[in-house]
């Protein structure tokens, strides 16, 4: 006779038995966005996207685990045998295996064609499903490399480095990473002291100074800024620089102080280093540094910080959802309990709102990269890449913590379920690439010194007349109108004193954010009726609606128990 521990042991063991072998087959909501962006070539990418979401949830998943062990952390070997100065980053041989498997996907690849950042997208969400795996940060640094030098990049630099970062072969490829931050400042990068001498004869630089957040330390090639020697002070003396790891093998004077020891992101190494002369080249013109830098470099890793957040959210669901249909209390399936459903409708209806607002944002920047659209998306892109960062990066953490609470102690645990994992990793994602109030600043400087809340304004209103079923009017009328809102708020914030304004701006940046994300939705559910498609988009549009937009009580929430229900079971 099975006991009642056996039976409990038995259904969690189901549980994990019937999780899904895929993550793209089971995602019907990824599957949608995709077709809607990627046209005909959703079909033609189909088995590469497939594949990716198989290895996503197979194998990927287990070496991810594996390498995020603490037995299995990056450690810095600093010499070689001979006494030879290296400064190498060594890692267990389950993270090489998961980078092997993760550049085969092509993530970074595809994005040698312009206009493939939908496509670059979908791969980085569901390898993101495994949280950031020690290659999430690496990817997006190495994206960041091959869109800066594809935009400013001289021929020389091209030519040399791009086939090397657009690589599928994990052994042949180089990756790169980004080095901004000084102790002195992060968000205050107008404060680096690290410092490039120019050397006249060969017009290369030789960098002088430290470095205090390192991530992807083991890179072939930094991009590192630094101020030009006797430029001038603040972010206006910046220089963007390559700096090649080594120099014919040797090592390219440089020193990590050591590799940081992480909340998140445990299995990439995040290091201090000092530069002692390294040869550096300069992206030129060299006084663009700072525009570069955040106008390309962090712009790309921004964008793949809300796809990661969304690939994390999505598998947080699914651990969740399934984990709700297999675990019993009071001799029933916790998803019967309306309390659990409305905890996972809430998940799926943010992590679908977020997945709709980022895939949009990595539309307009394929519309842009192709010529299809010009300087006015680029610069509402530009504004809606930095809010959603911050929005996705929060949520994330919000929608991950509600997946521990469905998973209840067991959520907790580190070897039960990836959730932990996410949890840490997502705390992460809020604050590195920018942390919110950093991000907010930068965006109420650019309204108030070149207006970018026009562009902003209008893309959206542009975006949101293109809701034209009936049945949606009265949602399109509420977009026109909470946008109006936020406009006339944002007018009203620009003509008061500008570091009150600073105080007012994040509950504005929030109702940016939701806006945003519902005309996504809206224009999802639009794409859906055109193709005849059934699916619970119209019961998400209405949550979030009118939890999100409206911000009512679920008390004031037409048929709230039915909506929950539903929504807790789909995928
Ligand atoms: C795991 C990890 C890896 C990282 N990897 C890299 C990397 O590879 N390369 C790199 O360059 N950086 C990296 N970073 C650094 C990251 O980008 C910075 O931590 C971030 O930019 C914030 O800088 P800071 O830590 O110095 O915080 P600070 O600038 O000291 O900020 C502290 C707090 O003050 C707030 N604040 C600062 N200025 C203002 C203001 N004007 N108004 C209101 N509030 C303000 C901030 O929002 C924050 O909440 C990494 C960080 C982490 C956690």
């Amino acid at each position: 006779m099975t006991s009642k521990i056996d039976k409990g042991r038995g259904d969690l063991q189901t549980w994990e038995r019937m999780k899904p072998r895929n993550y793209l087959d089971v995602d019907q909501n990824l599957q949608r966005v995709l077709q809607m962006y990627l046209g005909e070539g959703y079909n033609a990418n189909w088995p590469m996207l497939h594949r990716a979401g198989e290895m996503a949830a197979t194998r990927m998943d287990e070496l991810a685990r594996r390498s995020n062990l603490d037995d299995g952390l990056p450690e810095l070997h600093r010499f070689d045998e001979f006494g030879e100065r290296k400064e190498e980053v060594v890692f267990h041989s389950s993270y090489y295996d998961l980078g092997a498997m993760i550049w085969s996907t092509a993530v970074v690849a595809v994005l040698g064609e312009p206009g493939n950042d939908v496509l670059s997208a979908a791969l980085a969400y569901m390898i993101s499903h495994n949280g950031e795996a020690g290659h999430v940060c690496p990817v997006a640094c190495t994206c960041g490399m091959v869109k800066l030098l594809q935009a400013v990049g001289t021929e020389q630099q091209r030519d040399h480095f791009l086939p090397l970062l657009l690589q599928t072969d994990y052994s042949r490829r180089m990756h790169a990473s980004q080095f901004v931050t000084e102790i002195q400042g992060g968000s205050d990068v107008g404060a680096n002291d690290c410092v490039a001498v120019p050397d006249p004869e060969s017009g290369l630089y030789h960098l002088h100074g430290e470095k205090w957040f390192c991530s992807v330390a083991d890179a072939g090639v930094f991009v590192v800024s630094a101020r030009i020697e006797g430029a001038a002070e603040g972010t206006a003396g910046l220089g963007l620089f390559l700096v090649p790891r080594m120099i014919n093998g040797v090592n390219n004077n440089f020193g990590i102080r050591r590799l940081k020891t992480k909340v998140g992101t445990r299995s990439m190494a995040t290091a201090e280093i000092e530069f002692w002369g390294a040869l550096a080249d300069p992206i030129k013109p060299v006084e663009d540094g700072f525009k570069n830098l955040v106008g390309i470099v962090l712009d790309t890793s921004r964008g793949l910080n809300a796809v990661a957040a969304c690939g994390m959210m999505r598998r947080a669901f699914l651990e969740a959802q399934t984990y709700a249909a297999h675990r019993l209390a009071f001799g029933q399936p916790i998803m019967e309990f309306p309390a659990v459903q409305e905890i996972l409708a809430r998940m799926t209806v943010l992590q679908q709102a977020a997945t709709a607002a980022t895939m949009r944002i990595m539309h307009m920047g394929d519309l842009v990269a192709t010529g299809q659209a010009g300087e006015e998306l680029a610069a509402a892109r530009r504004i809606q890449v930095m809010i959603n960062k911050y929005w996705t990066s929060t949520v994330c953490t919000d929608v991950v913590r509600m997946g521990v609470e469905v998973l209840g102690g067991n959520g907790t645990i580190e070897d039960f379920s990836v959730l932990p994992r996410l949890y840490r990793d997502s705390m992460v994602l809020e604050n590195w690439e920018g942390t919110h109030n950093t991000l907010c600043a930068q965006v109420l400087r650019d309204f108030s010194q070149r207006q970018l809340h026009f562009f902003w304004i209008e893309e959206l209103r542009e975006a949101a007349s293109r809701v034209d079923l009936p049945q949606l009017e009265p949602h399109r009328h509420r977009a026109i109108e909470e946008l109006d809102a936020i406009a006339a708020t944002i007018e009203q914030l620009l003509e008061g004193d500008p570091l009150e304004a600073s105080l007012y701006f994040r509950p504005v940046v929030n109702r940016m954010c939701v806006l945003g994300a519902f005309v996504a939705l809206l224009l999802e559910l639009c794409w859906e009726s055109g193709e005849q498609i059934e699916s619970n988009k119209p019961m998400v549009v209405d949550l979030f609606h009118r939890l999100y937009v409206d911000r009512c009580d679920t008390g004031e929430v037409d048929d709230f128990p039915t909506l929950v229900k539903t929504l807790a079971s789909s995928i």
